[in-house]
């Protein structure tokens, strides 16, 4: 049975309207197909309800309060999976997305929702909202995207991360960076830890994408010191599941798409190096839980599945789900391609309490059911 926590707020809200208010959120969450529902309260004047027969019939009385949340970059993988919990929480999403590589198709099942808001724009311009609580998720995050305007990439990055606190420095909201383990560039340390500084070409073709990225965590770091905003910073380790862009040249959704199609899986260089590959549902909730930390919790914190595989292991697991006839064909290896990467995650199973849940073929199974039913094959 799926249950759900719903959490509300009531500062200064009558009895009667109270009840009327929560009885209205219970039924629209149960039109979801939710099973149970428990709900928490926050009301200063907690007292006054306990009383009330209304909810002496709810299952749990807890505290929470819904909040107003921009995601940038909310109609990508990613951003999208985020918009969809955090509407399931009762929030208000204000999603920003230029759709350079994002879609309306991501987030289309939302629009209907009163509570979830699109809003066209690009990260490099400033944007004037008033929010509790900022993800900025906006950037390319494939090779393939984030090289083909590279001047834009950085921009986007550096731009984007200083509009965003800019924003969040003036409406005094919580911001959370999506960083990245390409900070780590091409890594001499492994697993990598937080405190490893990296070893990143700074003029290669990956570095509109890894300087920008390093570019953002430092203006998090000093918008925080000089100006008390509250940052937060993940890195994010390499993730996968529903809603990858079909043409974005990352390794899982290339392989999955070669394989219902039958073609040759092609494998850059010779298939010894290795990524560890954290499902998004995973990821999702360490970002959530990173926002949800007490404020002198800056991160960086890495998320990330510290599983590691070969690409090799990769190729032959996704040719057995799919039970694909495909080959498997070597192509040479981009530049600067890293030869490893594993999160330490000891810092998130500490501070989050969080690690990854679902394994690499339950969540490759996902996954290809979701490329199968979208795209065929
Ligand atoms: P994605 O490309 O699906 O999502 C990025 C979103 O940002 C897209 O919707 C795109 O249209 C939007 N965007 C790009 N430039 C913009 C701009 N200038 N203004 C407004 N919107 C813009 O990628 P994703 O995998 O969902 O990644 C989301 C974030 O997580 C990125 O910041 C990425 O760097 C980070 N990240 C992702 C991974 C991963 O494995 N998916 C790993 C590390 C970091
Ligand atoms: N890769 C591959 N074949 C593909 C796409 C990617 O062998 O069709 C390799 C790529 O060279 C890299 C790894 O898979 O070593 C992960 O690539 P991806 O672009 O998904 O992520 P990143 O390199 O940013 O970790």
């Amino acid at each position: 049975m799926k249950s759900l926590l719903l959490q509300i707020l009531f500062p200064i809200q009558g009895d009667r309207l109270l009840a009327d208010t929560t009885k209205r959120i219970i039924k629209e969450h149960r039109n979801k197909s939710q099973d149970r529902v428990y709900l928490k309260i926050v009301d200063l004047k907690i007292d006054r309800h306990l009383n009330n027969p209304f909810f002496n019939t709810c299952q749990e009385n807890l505290f929470m309060k819904y909040k107003r949340i921009l995601v940038t970059g909310g109609a990508g993988f990613l951003g999208s999976h985020l918009c969809d919990r955090l509407i399931d929480q009762g929030h208000d999403v204000l999603c920003l997305d230029n759709l350079f590589t994002g879609s309306k198709d991501n987030i289309r099942h939302l629009i209907a929702n009163p509570h979830f808001e699109f809003i066209r724009h690009d990260i490099i311009h400033p944007i004037y909202l008033e929010v509790d609580e900022i993800y900025n998720l906006a950037c390319p995050a494939s090779p393939v995207h984030y090289q083909y305007n590279p001047i834009k990439t950085i921009k986007t990055s550096v731009m984007g991360a200083i509009n965003t606190l800019g924003l969040a420095k003036r409406v005094k909201a919580t911001i959370l960076q999506a960083s990245t383990s390409e900070v780590y560039g091409d890594p001499e340390m492994h697993p990598q830890k937080e405190e490893y500084w990296g070893r990143v070409n700074p003029i290669g073709i990956r570095s509109c994408y890894d300087e920008g990225k390093r570019a953002a965590e430092c203006l998090m770091m000093d918008y925080h010191r000089q100006n008390g905003v509250r940052v937060k910073i993940v890195r994010i380790f390499n993730t996968y599941g529903p809603r990858m862009a079909e043409g974005d040249g990352r390794v899982i959704s290339n392989f999955i798409l070669q394989a219902l199609k039958g073609q040759d899986i092609t494998i850059y260089g010779d298939g010894t190096q290795t990524r560890s590959f954290c499902y998004v549902d995973d990821l999702v909730e360490g970002m959530m839980r990173m926002m949800a930390t007490s404020d002198e919790v800056h991160g960086p914190v890495n998320l990330g599945n510290p599983c590691e595989f070969t690409i090799i292991e990769l190729a032959e697991t996704i040719i057995r789900l799919t039970g694909s006839q495909s080959k498997i064909i070597h192509t040479p290896l981009p530049q600067d391609d890293p030869k490893q990467r594993q999160p330490d995650i000891t810092c998130a199973k500490r501070l989050l309490d969080w690690e990854p849940k679902i394994h690499l073929e339950e969540g490759l199974s996902k996954t290809i059911h979701y490329f199968q039913t979208t795209y065929g094959g």
